[in-house]
């Protein structure tokens, strides 16, 4: 028998109900219990492909192609599980549904409604998730705050689902911020309750309460929450900041939410292996060295539009015994003002994220010749790696305007283009090189010994490709393409061997990187940083004596 967990958010959206959701599979993992991670993103849009990644954040890249909200990446990292796109819902996706069996006939002579129609779609797909997934808990979070209009069909269809399965089989998780008014100090509940008001007006019930505080909460607030939303005491917990995410579940564990969790849902209560997750957290907590990276990017100004890829320095970080702090440069303000890349010196590498458009490339582009010019550790994922061939080409096989057709569609040396396949595409949504591709590693190579292997599977999301027609010329100026398709019809890794380390991809290393199993060029790069700034000092020290 399946179980379901739901959790729903209220007062405010980003009070971390995700990893609230991740957190609570977690503890149920340590436990010895299989889970999986649904995420139901109340929005329109069948995916988060077509969205903004400068309003929404990163768009994540599951194995099987989806592009779906970051949540889900958040789920694959602390859970160590690769999950299929069928796990992040949508509105845009239930109606799609529901719309294509009315017209086929399939509810011919009846009126289709979002009672029972769209709420049946909701529950079929989370309940086959369950099926095929195999899991003892199905983990299910609601996007978006309760009292949403766009959320309520899926909270009806959870509320149905208490009926179905039976008291003993779901739980409802509710997390809401908990504010302290800074003149008193004061821990103030009243926006929570409305929310669990809210929650109860639609007919749930929640049967634990996770406060997402600054500070853990005390006596009087924990009271105040476990009186007004009609749980006991012993089932409300405490969210409060941590140094890092990855603390979450064991701050919620020692509270007693995973034996509660347990306990309510009638699974046994086993003891926790937390081992390995403490293991890695303390070394994240204990660096011995410090790196300081240049992210050069065109949505510098949110860090959630490069999720995964702070999480994979976290990871490389922590391997690597070293703290990575990243500074967020905006590409545009370089471009600008190309003065500024000097100040790139101050780095100990140079990272160059994905993009889409113009905006900005010559900025990134003045920042990858500034590390190629100075031999400063770089790395490129997907437009990074495209970006570094433009550069390549402009400045060291003296191709003048050489650009990518994404850029300026009538360069003179289109030496990055659109991929074939791509050309007549005319639906933006789920029609680029998605997921999981397979890539051949040349041996003796920076990426065969950062891999050690001669086939590895990673993810995409690009429409251009290194044009064939100036493979040669690339190559004849000393560029190494050391990771090919397996039919040696797209270039997937770049490297100049004469540098210290300069190392870029067509894929996303980050979206398979994991706490202790960190993404391999992601590692490369930091340990580079790490070893140049050592050998660095060592020169000046040299030098002075
Ligand atoms: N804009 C480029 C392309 O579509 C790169 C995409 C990316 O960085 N994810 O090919």
């Amino acid at each position: 028998m399946v179980k379901f967990v739901f959790v729903t958010g209220g007062v405010l959206s980003s009070v971390g109900k995700g990893i609230v959701t991740s957190s609570i599979g977690k503890m149920l993992q340590v436990r010895g219990f299989k889970v999986t991670a649904i995420k139901i993103d109340p929005y329109v849009n069948v995916d988060a492909g077509t969205m903004n990644p400068y309003i929404h954040g990163e768009v994540y890249v599951t194995d099987d192609g989806g592009e779906t909200d970051l949540d889900l990446g958040g789920y694959e990292r602390f859970l160590n599980i690769n999950l299929p796109k069928e796990n992040n819902i949508t509105t845009g996706q239930i109606y799609k549904a529901v719309i294509n069996e009315e017209r086929r006939g399939d509810f011919l002579g009846r009126c289709v409604q979002i009672v029972p129609h769209v709420t049946n779609e909701i529950k079929h797909r989370i309940r086959l998730i369950g099926e095929r997934s195999k899991v003892d808990v199905v983990l299910t979070e609601c996007g978006g705050t309760v009292g949403d209009i766009e959320g309520l069909p899926f909270l009806e269809a959870i509320r149905q689902m208490r009926l179905e399965e039976g008291f003993d089989n779901t739980l409802y998780a509710h997390v809401a911020l908990v504010p302290i008014l800074d003149f008193s100090g004061e821990m103030k509940t009243k926006p929570l309750q409305h929310s669990v008001n809210e929650l109860r007006r639609i007919g749930i019930q929640p049967d634990t309460i996770v406060a997402r505080c600054k500070k853990m909460i005390d006596s009087e607030a924990l009271r105040k929450i476990a009186l007004f939303g009609t749980i006991p005491e012993n089932a409300v917990f405490c969210s409060y900041n941590v140094d890092f995410i990855y603390q979450v579940p064991l701050i919620l564990d020692e509270q007693g939410m995973g034996e509660y969790i347990c306990k309510r849902l009638r699974l046994e209560n086993r003891k926790p292996q937390w081992g390995e997750w403490n293991q890695f957290v303390d070394s994240l907590k204990n660096p011995r060295f410090k790196v300081k990276i240049a992210l050069v990017g065109k949505y510098a100004g949110l860090v959630d539009s490069y999720v995964s890829m702070n999480e994979a320095f976290r990871h490389a970080g922590a391997t690597c015994q070293a703290q990575v702090l990243i500074d967020y440069i905006e590409a545009e303000n370089l471009e600008r003002d190309p003065s500024k890349l000097k100040l790139l010196k101050r780095y100990d590498g140079i990272f160059i994220p994905y993009g889409f458009g113009p905006r900005g490339t010559e900025g990134k582009m003045g920042a990858i010749r500034f590390a190629r010019e100075n031999d400063t550790p770089f790395l490129g994922i997907c437009y990074g790696f495209q970006l570094a061939v433009v550069e390549f080409a402009r400045n060291a096989c003296e191709l003048e305007e050489a650009n990518s057709t994404e850029i300026n569609p009538d360069t003179p040396h289109p030496v990055i283009d659109l991929m074939p396949e791509q050309r007549g595409v005319e639906y933006k949504g789920a029609t680029m090189r998605l997921g999981a591709h397979k890539i051949i590693i040349k041996k003796e190579t920076v990426a065969h010994r950062l891999y050690g292997a001669e086939e590895i599977t990673e993810r995409h999301r690009h429409r251009w490709e290194v044009n064939p027609d100036y493979w040669n010329v690339l190559e004849k100026h000393g560029l190494v393409f050391s990771g090919k398709s397996p039919d040696g019809r797209r270039m997937e890794i770049l490297e100049l061997p004469s540098k210290f380390f300069f190392f870029a991809s067509q894929f996303h290393g980050e979206f398979k990187s994991r706490p202790g199993k960190p993404d391999p060029e992601y590692c490369g790069f930091v340990k580079a940083c790490l070893d140049k700034k050592l050998e660095n000092r060592n020169q000046n020290f040299e030098a002075k004596q």
